[in-house]
């Protein structure tokens, strides 16, 4: 017989999840409705409205996918790539490589850019690789959580506008922690996740898209081959026919709404510089244990830093003694910084200096003197 769910309460300091805001988890012990109840079809036009706060975005279709960060990500590309589109994509982590997979399986003729991780693209570099390959998509992942590094976005897409490219981003690790301008940036496509800077738990997924991005959808000559994330569908639940597409997990939906409501009240920019705030402490407080990090501060991510494991020490078994003996996880490097680095991640509730200084003295014990 099994016994009563007895899980560990930890403190999450990994690439994600993070922690849930108590707020939150309240809002998620919410009995449902239905998900065509008049009261959850309104809540769904309430995310739709905090999204584009937070993402700084006027676009129409902006919703959330039922499903991980992953499942927002295979929408875009499943809505803007047809056969044969030359695709470019920056590869400079983990996700732009995930980004290159999956874009190739929905028929696009991928081509890469790519940086040593922990790096980010110059804008020279990118219309150098506009230039070459001529593209209809240029993919770039905005905060890479592999590397911590954040890509610039400032006049990346005027250059997409000049050569006529769809510009699409990733910003699952910076929705809620990093500042983002969609439209001011000339973005075509971006989707996120629920829980990292959105301090919610997994399960429903932030996606939008630009005009330009729906003409193109509309003018295709093949079905989007992806019927759960077809736009076209999804649009229809979430614009004002509400025809049913697919039964929402409707208690995520009141996470993101009490998660956008809380974004809402702090302020976005506040929300920004808390975490900038929060994350230089906690650069300083590693710097004091002799730790550096492994990105050039200019391109440091607020939400993700990546912590150079000293040499002679074996990194994933300090991480297992701050989970075993002090219930805090942080996250092991992933790919080629594999046993190079740490990941530490303060997002969304967890961006605190107490969630620092917590750290800070867990990794005083555990590491050697
Ligand atoms: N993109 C980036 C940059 C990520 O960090 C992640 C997850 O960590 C994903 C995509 C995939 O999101 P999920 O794991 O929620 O499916």
């Amino acid at each position: 017989n099994l016994q009563p769910l007895n899980m560990p309460n930890r403190l999450l300091l990994g690439p994600g999840p993070s922690n849930v805001h108590p707020a939150i988890l309240a809002a998620m012990n919410t009995p449902p409705v239905g998900h065509l109840d008049p009261t959850f079809l309104n809540l769904m036009d309430e995310v739709r409205s905090q999204l584009q706060y937070v993402w700084q975005t006027d676009n129409q279709m902006t919703i959330a996918v039922s499903g991980t960060g992953t499942a927002a990500m295979e929408a875009t590309i499943a809505n803007s790539v047809e056969p044969g589109d030359i695709v470019l994509i920056g590869v400079m982590g983990y996700f732009g490589n995930r980004l290159v997979d999956m874009a190739g399986r929905y028929g696009a003729d991928v081509r890469t850019i790519t940086k040593p991780w922990g790096q980010v693209f110059s804008l020279d570099d990118l219309k150098t690789a506009i230039e070459t390959h001529r593209p209809r998509i240029l993919a770039l992942v905005h905060a890479e959580t592999s590397t911590g590094a954040r890509q610039p976005m400032e006049g990346v897409g005027e250059l997409c506008q000049k050569y006529g490219i769809l510009l699409l981003i990733d910003t699952v690790t910076s929705l809620g922690g990093v500042p983002i301008f969609l439209d001011e940036w000339g973005v075509d496509l971006a989707y996120s996740c629920s829980q990292k800077g959105l301090a919610c738990p997994p399960g429903a997924s932030p996606l939008t898209m630009s005009a330009r991005a729906m003409e193109k959808l509309q003018n295709r000559s093949s079905k989007v081959a992806n019927w759960y994330l077809d736009v076209n569908l999804l649009g229809k639940y979430w614009g004002s026919e509400r025809v049913y597409h697919h039964t929402a997990p409707i208690n995520m939906y009141y996470a993101l709404r009490e998660s956008l409501r809380l974004i809402t009240e702090e302020g976005i920019e506040n929300c920004w510089q808390r975490h900038q705030k929060n994350v230089e402490y906690l650069w300083e407080s590693l710097e004091g244990l002799g730790l550096t990090m492994h990105v050039e501060k200019e391109y440091r991510l607020p939400t993700l830093t990546t912590v150079c494991i000293p040499p002679g020490i074996d990194g994933k078994a300090i991480a297992r003694r701050l989970l075993d003996e002090y219930n805090v996880e942080i996250g092991g490097g992933l790919g080629e910084l594999a046993g190079k680095v740490w990941r530490v991640g303060l997002m969304g509730y967890n961006s605190r200096p107490e969630s620092v200084d917590n750290l800070v003295e867990v990794l005083r014990q555990v590491l050697p003197k």
